[in-house]
């Protein structure tokens, strides 16, 4: 019922906000800490606290987000933004990750394709965020490639963005489970490479809403690309 939806939501708000404020504390002090006298290994140490908290702050980002999709309580944002900018601040800080791993990420957003849209910048963001970190966290070796298409003629699904990789692909009989919530593409990896498996199910539905959808190719051990289309006015 929308009363029992109504108070889930209310539930997990607070919760999360109650999570959230001693997690920033802990994220405050463990920064304090980095610029104190420390040895090699205790800085390692704090290193996995941050991480730590930082993976936690995402698992509760993703119960929230997943709990508004299935009470509707989503909304997006119509605001005029820059996709470039916003394609290239993801490109920017995901950057390190991927050179910490020894692959290269490569960003094509074409010179003089249409940029300036109205749409929901911080949504597009997650999305993007969220394939090209799965992108990264699947693929050993090799390469990342984020592009971005406009159609000039507008329209429907006038955006394409492209998330290719060299990794570990997905079997083709996982391919449609990997976009339902909390399935992975091998549940028993979860171990090795963490998760929640809501990523790709909240994202899908982001983009839905946006006027398109996420599809997926994928070779098992030659690599995947993820298509984001979206419906985006001038
Ligand atoms: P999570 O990454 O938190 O497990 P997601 O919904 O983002 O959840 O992804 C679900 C599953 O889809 C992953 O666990 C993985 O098995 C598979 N997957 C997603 N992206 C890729 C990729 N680029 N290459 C290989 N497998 C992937």
């Amino acid at each position: 019922s929308r009363l029992a939806d109504k108070a889930k939501d209310q539930f997990l708000a607070t919760m999360s906000h109650e999570i959230r404020t001693p997690m920033n504390g802990v994220l405050g002090m463990a920064e304090t800490l980095r610029d104190s006298d420390l040895n090699p290994q205790q800085r390692e140490h704090l290193h996995i606290i941050t991480r730590s908290v930082e993976s936690l702050l995402n698992i509760i980002n993703d119960i929230l987000d997943y709990s508004k999709i299935t009470s509707n309580s989503l909304t997006l944002e119509s605001t005029h933004f820059d996709l470039r900018q916003v394609l290239g601040d993801v490109y920017q800080l995901m950057k390190s990750t991927a050179e910490s791993k020894n692959i290269k990420l490569i960003f094509d957003y074409p010179e003089g394709a249409h940029s300036d849209f109205l749409g929901d910048p911080t949504r597009i963001r997650q999305v993007i965020f969220n394939l090209v970190g799965n992108a990264i966290k699947f693929t050993e070796k090799g390469h990342v490639k984020l592009t971005c298409r406009v159609n000039p003629a507008g329209g429907q699904e006038n955006v394409t963005l492209s998330i290719e990789d060299t990794g570990i692909g997905i079997p083709e009989d996982r391919l449609a489970a990997v976009f339902h919530q909390f399935e992975q593409a091998d549940n028993s990896t979860t171990r090795q490479f963490g998760g929640t498996g809501l990523g790709l199910a909240i994202s899908r539905t982001l983009a839905v809403m946006m006027g398109g959808d996420v599809v997926v190719e994928s070779v098992v051990n030659r690599g995947s690309i993820f298509k984001v289309t979206l419906t985006m006015e001038e």
